[in-house]
């Protein structure tokens, strides 16, 4: 794998659907997701100057955290069973997954006072029942029941779109986060700014771009499978 080389071409085409939408690429950041990968590669991803580490188990990734934990930022973007929650505290500045009360509840109560997470708020946009997330009807209340829970910052909200051969299929999914994160955004709640958008993965990132994202998540077309 040429992380090197993938990452230009993924930067180009980042910067051409950019440009077809009129946004500017520096509002995209691009989490490396290292899931798949060793230590030596989330390593060489940092080398190559990818600042957002994005892992999926709390055990599985605590070897790279241990050893890169002062270089990157690190996002926690599988879902998260409430008993593994200690198991990330302290370690990781972003929360992909938040989809249930009783995960805000046990983050509030297992962080440092002073401390806080930036979660993203996850959606089942699609409605696949394999799906984490929040329904789109019952967001609106969630994000008020958040306002408890004074550790948890609300930067976003993420959806993980169903996998297609033709990743223009996603785009309503897209399309309908943006209109909810710009729903939320426009309460200008101070738990929840709600200003960015966790959408599009390897096969799907250019698609999630035109449609507005401010994070993609990519791992197999950046680093690869080990
Ligand atoms: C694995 C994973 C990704 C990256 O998947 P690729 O298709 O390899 O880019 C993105 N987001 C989540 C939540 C994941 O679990």
């Amino acid at each position: 794998m040429d992380i090197k080389e993938n990452l230009t071409n993924i930067e180009n085409a980042i910067k051409a659907s950019c440009d077809k939408v009129g946004r500017d690429p520096n509002t995209v950041n691009i989490v490396a997701v290292t899931k798949y990968v060793s230590v030596a590669t989330t390593k060489a991803a940092l080398d190559n100057g990818l600042i957002h580490i994005g892992e999926n188990r709390a055990e599985g990734a605590l070897e790279k955290w241990e050893e890169l934990n002062e270089r990157g930022v690190w996002h926690f973007i599988g879902s998260l069973q409430t008993r593994k929650v200690k198991k990330i505290i302290g370690k990781y500045e972003y929360l992909h997954s938040l989809d249930r009360l009783s995960l805000a509840e046990e983050l509030d109560k297992r962080l440092k006072e002073g401390q806080k997470i930036k979660c993203f708020v996850q959606v089942n946009v699609s409605g696949e029942e394999s799906k984490a997330g929040i329904e789109p009807n019952h967001l609106r209340t969630f994000i008020d029941q958040l306002a408890d829970f004074e550790k948890i910052q609300v930067v976003g909200l993420m959806t993980m779109a169903p996998f297609y051969e033709d990743p223009e299929l996603t785009r309503p999914i897209f399309k309908q986060l943006r209109q909810l994160r710009d729903e939320i955004k426009s309460l200008k709640l101070d738990h929840a700014p709600c200003t960015e958008l966790s959408m599009g993965m390897s096969n799907d990132y250019l698609v999630a771009v035109e449609e507005g994202a401010t994070f993609v998540r990519i791992g197999s077309a950046l680093v690869g499978r080990e």
